[in-house]
């Protein structure tokens, strides 16, 4: 079923566009510097396979941190919960999604939780594979078959852009491998990484997965549950207490949904129950949120009482 243009939608997005001047576009990753400030559009997937969308919804960006919650399902599938758990913590931070700080003061050095790139790390070198190319290919299936997309791909140029450049990313992996919580090489995990984050699509195939978070794990349209739901239901409570960085709180009682994002200015978000959100706009607030994004969660939130709390 396509996905159908929706004007009430679109009121919404042309509110929310106005803020797209207050922010900025990631550069810190010199491929995502590229993106267009003011782009802003959404797609909202039903489990009936409706769909509604406004903005320029065919346009693709990277995953980056949204890839995190996905690569967490996929580990605890893979791993099951003790084993991951005992490398990685479930208590949000307050710090910056790169920060170094806690790290140091936990004793083990275990990352605090999945959602900031400490823990995203060890999540990745839990992926299972002979070598870098087996394990991202295997992530790559299970990102393709939640999306319901066999197309979907990464962007070598932003992959790239990020190996050239991730040397805070580095220091964390060192940092990690110090404390026997990383035992591979970093170079490889690195690549395996930034090829993760580099996954690309557009707002209609996060929507789509968004919807398989929303209904427990189940793609509502292959009627295949994908996710085991208990696992479903640790990612959304991630996304709830660190989702949204160091904005979290704010967001979790201003919009009560469960929700990631990533600096490429995606949100994916799953209202429980009820439908899956995808969204695309690059310039970002100091905490690396979508300022936009947020905004349009928030008139959307308001509007249809969207809050699960
Ligand atoms: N690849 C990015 C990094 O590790 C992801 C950050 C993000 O989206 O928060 O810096």
């Amino acid at each position: 079923m396509p996905c159908q243009s929706n004007d009430e939608l679109q009121l919404i997005v042309d509110e929310a566009r106005t803020c797209t001047k207050h922010g900025r576009v990631a550069d810190y990753i010199p491929a995502l510097g590229e993106a267009k400030q003011d782009d802003l559009s959404i797609a909202v997937h039903y489990p009936d396979g409706t769909c509604y969308s406004a903005g320029d919804i065919e346009k693709k960006f990277t995953l980056q941190s949204i890839s995190k919650v996905i690569s967490l399902a996929f580990v605890l599938m893979e791993r099951g919960k003790e084993y991951v758990f005992n490398r990685v913590g479930m208590e949000p931070t307050g710090d910056p999604f790169n920060s170094i700080a806690k790290l140091e003061t936990m004793a083990p050095a275990k990352p605090l939780n999945p959602m900031i790139n400490a823990g995203a790390l060890v999540v990745t070198h839990m992926i299972k594979g002979g070598n870098v190319e087996e394990r991202f290919s295997s992530l790559l299936a299970f990102i393709r078959e939640l999306a319901g997309d066999p197309n979907v791909n990464y962007s070598q140029e932003v992959a790239d852009s990020e190996f050239q450049t991730a040397h805070l990313n580095r220091a964390l992996c060192y940092f990690l491998k110090q404390h026997n919580i990383v035992e591979e090489n970093v170079e490889e995990l690195m690549e395996l990484y930034t090829k993760q984050c580099a996954i690309e699509m557009n707002c209609l195939d996060l929507a789509r997965i968004g919807v398989v978070f929303a209904m427990d794990g189940v793609d509502p349209i292959s009627e295949k549950q994908i996710i085991p739901k208990d696992i479903a239901r640790i990612c959304k409570t991630f996304m709830v207490t660190c989702g949204m960085y160091n904005a979290s709180g704010e967001f979790a009682i201003k919009i009560g949904i469960p929700a990631k994002s990533g600096v490429s200015g995606g949100i994916m978000g799953a209202v429980p129950g009820k439908f899956g959100i995808g969204i695309f706009g690059p310039a970002l607030d100091e905490k690396g949120n979508s300022i936009a994004g947020i905004k349009l969660l928030e008139l959307l939130s308001k509007n249809y009482s969207l809050s699960m709390f």
